[in-house]
């Protein structure tokens, strides 16, 4: 039993104990009697539902690396998340097999990870223009517990439109959604031509060829194609003012348009890319990149307002020396991305919660309901009777500096090494229990009908 915490929920917060039996949430209430339970307090502390990571690209294990999807679990649990749900996109250890068809992808997917996690966690199936017979399988895959599928607008492995269009109807009308990578490649592709052309080739030419107008414009033409498919749509990683009001059109419209932004574009504003040198640089070459300081602005502006729905970290465990290939290569051959599973929570409590930019019951809402209930993991995401036991105590005062040093994950570096934050998880629990032996299970998710 959490005993005289304050617990938050999307609508309030009050000062309750919770009482856990059997991993799941048995009462929240006042004096509850303590006979039989162990007790936990958390006076002076808010009683959080863990956080649930819906965007994170984390990496099998292998002969190589025998620990490496459990430990970036076990760093997304130390951070404060309890649910994690993952893609299988190329680059994270799928099998040529596994790539070509999503179903195939999905079995190997849950063999390779069977009890190896400490957390719950699902499956995002990606989607590509690779796979031949992907549309066809989604009817399926949304039957196995899989509703929610990743396709790319950019990239090698990127959907063509009229595939797009036509994977958001199959989607929606079995009871699944879309999430989107929107840029346009028709902006992206001429610059980059450009820039290797003249030998611009650094790590900090990277974010000039992908500028806010071709996030904007494939944001614009998303939206358009979720129209006409009659279906919900999800926007991934959306990191620009242009791109948000789009987003906001639509809602205001009516139409089921859900958008995510991450930790990284609240609090890494584009100056970095001529304050740093290349192989710092290196670091932050993401897409879309980093933003100017008006953008995450707006980004919180849209946080508060609700026109975006989620904050997911956007994980990619890179390292420096292996998948970035430090000292940098070309900037067009640079794996994009970087860690970010372990200070989800921090972060965005921190830089939001903390410096007055969002209320905690927003940032519950952000991080755990809204999360639960768009990707259909109906027993988690809030402090309520009935639900999963997946509980966070945070000491609301604690403060310290974010280092490479004290994190878990399978990274060598973070994107926030020397940031200063307040607030920090002091226990974690995943259905009721401490974290740490592998008793994680697969979520098979089911989206409610709206
Ligand atoms: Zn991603």
């Amino acid at each position: 039993m959490v005993v005289g915490g304050t617990v938050v929920t999307p609508t309030g917060s009050e000062v309750a104990d919770v009482a856990i039996r059997d991993g799941k949430i048995a009462a929240v209430g006042h004096d509850l009697p303590r006979d039989g339970f162990e007790v936990i307090d958390a006076k002076g502390r808010l009683v959080l539902p863990g956080a649930i990571d819906v965007h994170t690209h984390v990496r099998l294990s292998d002969e190589a690396h025998p620990h490496r999807f459990g430990q970036d679990l076990a760093a997304a649990a130390a951070g404060g998340t309890t649910t994690v749900l993952t893609f299988n996109n190329p680059g994270t250890g799928i099998t040529s097999e596994g790539s070509s068809s999503p179903l195939a992808g999905l079995d190997e997917f849950r063999a390779r990870t069977m009890r190896q996690a400490p957390i719950d966690f699902g499956l995002c199936s990606v989607i590509s223009g690779t796979q031949p017979r992907a549309l066809d399988q989604l009817p399926e895959l949304i039957a196995r517990g899989v509703p929610t599928f990743k396709a790319f607008m950019v990239y090698d492995f990127a959907l063509p439109d009229d595939a797009i269009e036509r994977a958001m109807g199959i989607a929606a009308r079995h009871g699944g959604m879309l999430q989107l990578h929107c840029e346009e490649p028709s902006i992206i592709d001429p610059l980059v031509s450009e820039a290797v052309a003249s030998g611009r080739v650094g790590a900090r030419y990277h974010a000039a060829c992908r500028p806010p107008e071709a996030e904007a414009l494939a944001t614009k033409r998303a939206i358009a194609m979720a129209r006409r498919a009659e279906a919900p749509l999800y926007i991934v990683h959306l990191s620009c003012a242009e791109a948000l009001d789009a987003v906001a059109e639509a809602k205001a419209a009516g139409q089921p348009v859900y958008a995510e932004t991450c930790p990284h574009y609240l609090a890494i504003t584009d100056a970095v890319y001529a304050d740093e040198s290349d192989a710092d640089v290196m670091r932050r070459v993401i897409s879309p990149p980093l933003r100017s300081a008006a953008d995450v602005d707006a980004l919180w502006t849209g946080l508060r307002d609700g026109v975006l729905d989620v904050v997911g970290s956007d994980h990619v465990p890179d390292r420096l020396d292996t998948e970035k290939r430090l000292p940098a290569p070309p900037f067009p051959e640079i794996s994009n991305g970087g860690p970010g599973i372990e200070t989800l929570t921090s972060v965005v409590y921190s830089e939001g919660v903390a410096r007055g930019r969002l209320s905690v019951e927003r940032m519950v809402e952000v991080l755990s309901a809204s999360p639960a209930s768009l990707f259909g993991l109906s027993a988690k995401g809030r402090i309520e009777v009935g639900m999963d036991a997946d509980v966070v105590v945070w000491d609301p005062d604690a403060r310290r500096v974010i280092r490479q040093d004290d994190l878990h994950h399978t990274s060598d570096f973070t994107p926030y090494e020397g940031l200063e934050v307040t607030g920090a998880p002091v226990r974690v629990l995943s259905r009721g229990a401490d974290v740490g032996p592998p008793s994680g299970q697969f979520v098979e998710r089911r989206i409610a009908a709206p």
